[in-house]
């Protein structure tokens, strides 16, 4: 059985990790392109998430249940919002809220409904791990650690940036999919942990910084990462 899931929200990020692949085989579950096989020694399941909250929490979900993956690193892009992110600093999640979740006044709002909280903690042993082989991969990248908050939005106006800034003034960063996923593994009980590579600010410049980060840079920075993270795990028997 694999052992380690990979996921990707872009198809550029997942191309660099099937290019250092010398042997997947697709496996088509959910209408999902799951890839199984070995990098740097290890048993992987590589797949896109597909972008948006319930796409990424299906794909978690297939990932552990069908290929009982054992655990879960997520690499990405995502947005900027903390003062000192900047693009091309690196991001690894502590937690995860959903920005756009909001069922008050019956519950407070971004709790998650009959979960009572509204954060979501990555793995705590896993998470300083894949912090590690950020550094190790991308020596010269300034690294954040802390909150990520995800929502069905792709954030790309400053006004609603600074609105995210006032009301998550510790969030460092938005995406689309990390919280989703977040819950799923705390259902089901797995480690998860994830590295964000900062693609845009969520200004009224993101759309252009975004598109020229993806083509641009962020394929060779999670194939680093990854092949690092690989490269520094205990080998499974
Ligand atoms: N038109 C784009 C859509 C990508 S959506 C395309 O080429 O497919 C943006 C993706 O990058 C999502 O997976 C999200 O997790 C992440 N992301 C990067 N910057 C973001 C931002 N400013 N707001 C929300 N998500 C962002």
């Amino acid at each position: 059985m694999a052992v380690i899931g990979i996921m990707s929200a872009m198809h550029e990020e997942l191309a660099a990790v099937l290019a250092a692949m010398p042997d997947e085989q697709r496996v088509q579950v959910a209408g999902r392109d799951f890839w199984v096989g070995h990098w740097q020694g290890q048993s992987v399941v590589a797949v896109l998430s597909r972008i948006g909250k319930v796409a990424a929490a299906t794909t978690a979900t297939a990932l552990i249940e069908h290929f009982g993956v054992r655990e879960i690193v997520f690499t990405g892009v995502a947005g900027g919002l903390g003062p000192g992110v900047r693009v091309a600093d690196v991001v690894v999640a502590d937690a995860f809220l959903q920005h756009d979740l909001d069922a008050s006044p019956i519950f407070p709002r971004h709790e998650v409904p009959l979960y009572g909280r509204s954060r979501f903690t990555t793995d705590a042993a896993l998470t300083p791990r894949l912090a590690d082989a950020a550094r190790r991969a991308l020596p010269d990248a300034t690294l954040h650690r802390g909150l990520i908050v995800s929502g069905d939005r792709f954030v790309s106006t400053t006004a609603e940036a600074r609105a995210l800034q006032a009301e998550l003034p510790d969030a460092l960063a938005v995406e689309m999919e990390g919280a989703a996923i977040a819950q799923v593994c705390m259902d089901l009980a797995l480690p998860f942990a994830v590295v964000r590579t900062i693609s845009d600010r969520a200004d009224d410049a993101a759309h252009v910084d975004f598109m020229r980060f993806v083509s641009d840079v962020a394929q060779r920075y999670s194939s680093a990462i990854v092949a690092q993270v690989l490269r520094s795990w205990p080998a499974y028997p």
